[in-house]
């Protein structure tokens, strides 16, 4: 039976990370993963160019029960520690927008940097390895895995669970995380895909398949949480950041708010077209700020056309209503196949901020996205689990 103080499961961000901090302060290390390659998530991540963190990255941009919990975790490893990292291993990285920091060259930069430092602090990476029990045992962990069809039995003092949410299952996500946090007591919350295209029935569904392509930098809220960052109709329905962030506030068959021209005021802009070129069609008139295609949807919709001279004041203001509170109501999202995160996961409150480990259960740690912390679309959803695995890794 082979003996490790630290045994993590999940060779991705949080768990690469955790590892080498973990490794680098003397602890025995060994990291599993079932999957055939570490980090895959990383590699798929930004369009292959990994959003690795965010410079303006802070609490207010993580949903969870308890938005406090992350504050002290933040704190200790922050985004500019992650950015020295980086710069340490010299690669090469931009800002795109909104302090979002992308590879200049490749997501593999980043796996490479990590499977680097955990090179020098001696952790040992098997991958390819199925966790088949885990028993809580003495002052530590048994754990029984099955790698290459053999059936081994590993002991450790710390067991840190990495193993992050459900979505892309095809690269190896699972439910593992959520079921070992129950197997040992602790609390899951309830889960949905976020940061993921919204869905819609089949009358509005057509009028986006014929609206595809088309982008708009439109502004969507849902109650009182409010976006803006764009648009996309596609032919699954919306996407676009603007949709992908408003997905993680959504609650299923609630109605979400779009302000298609949010810089705008459309009446006032109508009134005064109406009035120095009254022969302008209304369709002209819109098309200035808003694409062709899109326009012409909407006045049909509205049963609306002709010169403005001929539109009176009361239907250029239901026109200017519906482009600035359009209300659409989702049928649901296009799920885990092509959600970035899930919502929800381990309470936080039976996680220790200080340490990451289990309130109730000695020696167990959680980390990265398993945990009830979800980040906004834009960096942060990585900076959580470098944080996350940083703490853990200092104490396991
Ligand atoms: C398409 C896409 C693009 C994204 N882009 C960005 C971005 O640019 N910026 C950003 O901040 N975030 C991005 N994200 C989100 C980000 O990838 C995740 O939040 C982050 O990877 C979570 O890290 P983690 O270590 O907790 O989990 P993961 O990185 O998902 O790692 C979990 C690991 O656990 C392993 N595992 C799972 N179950 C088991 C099991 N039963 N046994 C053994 N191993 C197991 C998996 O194989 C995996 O290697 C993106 C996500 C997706 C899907």
């Amino acid at each position: 039976m082979r003996k490790f103080d630290v045994l993590i499961i999940g060779a991705g961000a949080a768990g690469l990370m955790c590892a080498h901090i973990a490794g680098k302060r003397g602890r025995s290390v060994l990291l599993l993963d079932h999957a055939k390659k570490p980090a895959e998530k990383i590699r798929i991540s930004g369009g292959g160019r990994c959003n690795f963190t965010n410079h303006y990255s802070s609490p207010s941009a993580f949903i969870s029960n308890n938005p406090h919990f992350c504050k002290s975790i933040f704190s200790r490893y922050t985004q500019r520690d992650f950015i020295e990292l980086v710069r340490s291993h010299k690669i090469d990285f931009h800002e795109k927008k909104l302090g979002q920091l992308f590879c200049d060259n490749s997501a593999q930069d980043i796996i490479k940097m990590l499977l680097d430092e955990c090179d020098r602090a001696n952790v040992i990476l098997q991958l390819e390895t199925y966790i088949k029990t885990i028993e809580a045992s003495g002052s530590g962990y048994k754990v029984s895995v099955k790698a290459i069809d053999a059936i081994e039995a590993i002991e450790c003092e710390s067991l840190v669970i990495a193993t992050g949410g459900l979505s892309i299952p095809k690269i190896g996500a699972s439910r593992f995380g959520y079921d070992i946090a129950q197997q040992f007591g602790l609390k899951v919350t309830s889960l949905k895909p976020a940061l993921v295209p919204l869905t819609f029935h089949s009358e509005f569904l057509d009028r986006c398949r014929a609206l595809s392509g088309i982008s708009v930098d439109a502004e969507i809220s849902f109650g009182t949480i409010c976006f803006r960052k764009g648009l996309l109709f596609t032919h699954r329905g919306l996407s676009g950041p603007s949709v992908l962030q408003i997905s993680s506030y959504w609650d299923e068959n609630r109605e979400i708010t779009i302000n298609l021209l949010p810089e705008l005021d459309l009446i006032d802009f109508l009134k005064r077209c109406k009035s120095e070129s009254p022969k302008q069609s209304i369709h002209t008139a819109l098309s200035q700020h808003l694409p062709k295609r899109l326009a012409e949807d909407i006045l049909n919709e509205l049963g609306l056309a002709g010169r403005l001279a001929d539109l009176s004041h009361a239907k250029l203001q239901i026109l200017s209503e519906r482009i600035h509170k359009w209300l659409v109501i989702p049928n649901g999202t296009e799920g885990y196949r092509t959600a970035e995160v899930t919502c929800g996961g381990v309470d936080v409150d039976s996680i220790s901020a200080k340490t990451m480990q289990s309130k109730s259960q000695e020696g167990l740690y959680f980390i990265g996205e398993v945990i009830d912390v979800t980040g906004h679309l834009g960096g942060y959803n990585f900076q959580w689990a470098w944080s996350s695995g940083f703490v853990a890794g200092q104490n396991v």
